[in-house]
């Protein structure tokens, strides 16, 4: 049997020949990622030098080598798509696909929740707190840290997930945004990445102790909970720097650190860029 190409494939074999020989999408000149396209998920890119990048048509932050920073949230569309045009004028379309996650949803029936409103003047509280979380979560700074190998800021029992969320009768409340780590009142924590300060208050509402690092492009880390905070805002830090102690401080039920990621005011899952804490913990076994 003999295979005739159709004139319509031939002409699409064509373009695509004449598109390589014009240079699109060729190897040295393509885009690269990090990370996962998956729900939750802060995604680092490359590309080089001096192009622009589009995700969903909206212009990101790229930095003077080339990096850019991305992210999806808990429940963020599978079809997205990155363009990116480069130096030469010559534009690259990226289709992306992103994996639907599963979340842990406790379903509360049949008891009816006391609703504990809290009165005014906390309220009034709480409504500050957040505009000024997200006034620091709004600072674009230049610093390149994140595109680091970021390292967990406390290893231990993972004791909260990013994404969960309680449903009573119904009616869901709040998902969970950041990852709990058990551990007692005193434990140090120490910067994931390089970063500047750029909150940090020992007794908001709901959070307690909380400290926010930036660690450029639109990403940052908060802790909340804190018992003990050793820097100020401006400050800055180094990887691994001590930064404060967890507590258990703010509305919660025992001490632990809850460790937030965000790009920009988009709420990530920090375990989306760090190494599993089962692999940390049996590695620091086997250093003992
Ligand atoms: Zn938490």
């Amino acid at each position: 049997m003999s295979v005739k190409q159709s004139p319509l494939k031939a002409i699409s074999t064509a373009a695509l020949f004449m598109a390589s020989v014009l240079g699109f999408s060729t190897s040295a000149t393509a885009v690269t990622f990090q990370g996962k396209f998956e729900q939750g998920a802060l995604v680092r890119g490359t590309v080089p030098a001096g192009s622009k990048v589009l995700l969903n048509g909206q212009a990101i932050k790229v930095t003077p080598t080339g990096q850019f920073a991305i992210g999806f949230d808990r429940d963020a569309a599978a079809e997205q798509v990155v363009k990116v045009t480069y130096p030469d004028g010559l534009t690259e379309i990226k289709p992306l696909n992103i994996a639907p996650k599963q979340y842990k949803i406790d379903r509360i029936t049949g008891i009816s929740k006391k609703i504990m409103k809290p009165d005014p003047v906390a309220q009034a509280r709480a409504a500050k707190d957040a505009k000024q979380t997200r006034a620091a979560r709004d600072i674009f700074s230049e610093q390149q840290a994140f595109m680091q190998s970021f390292i967990w800021p406390v290893t231990g029992r993972i004791s909260g997930v990013y994404g969960s969320q309680r449903v009573y009768n119904d009616v869901p409340g709040n998902p969970h945004y950041g990852v709990d780590v058990a551990r007692p009142t005193g434990t140090e924590v120490v910067a994931p990445a390089d970063g500047v300060i750029t909150l940090a208050e020992p007794d908001m509402f709901y959070s307690g102790g909380t400290v926010i690092i930036d660690h450029g492009y639109g990403v940052s880390s908060t802790f909340l909970h804190l018992s003990k905070l050793y820097l100020n805002v401006g400050d800055k830090v180094a990887q691994g720097d001590k930064v404060a102690e967890i507590g258990a401080t703010g509305r919660v039920t025992g001490p632990h650190l809850d460790w937030r990621l965000n790009w920009f005011q988009m709420r990530l899952d920090p375990v989306s860029i760090v190494p599993p804490m089962e692999k940390v913990l049996a590695a620091q076994k086997v250093a003992k």
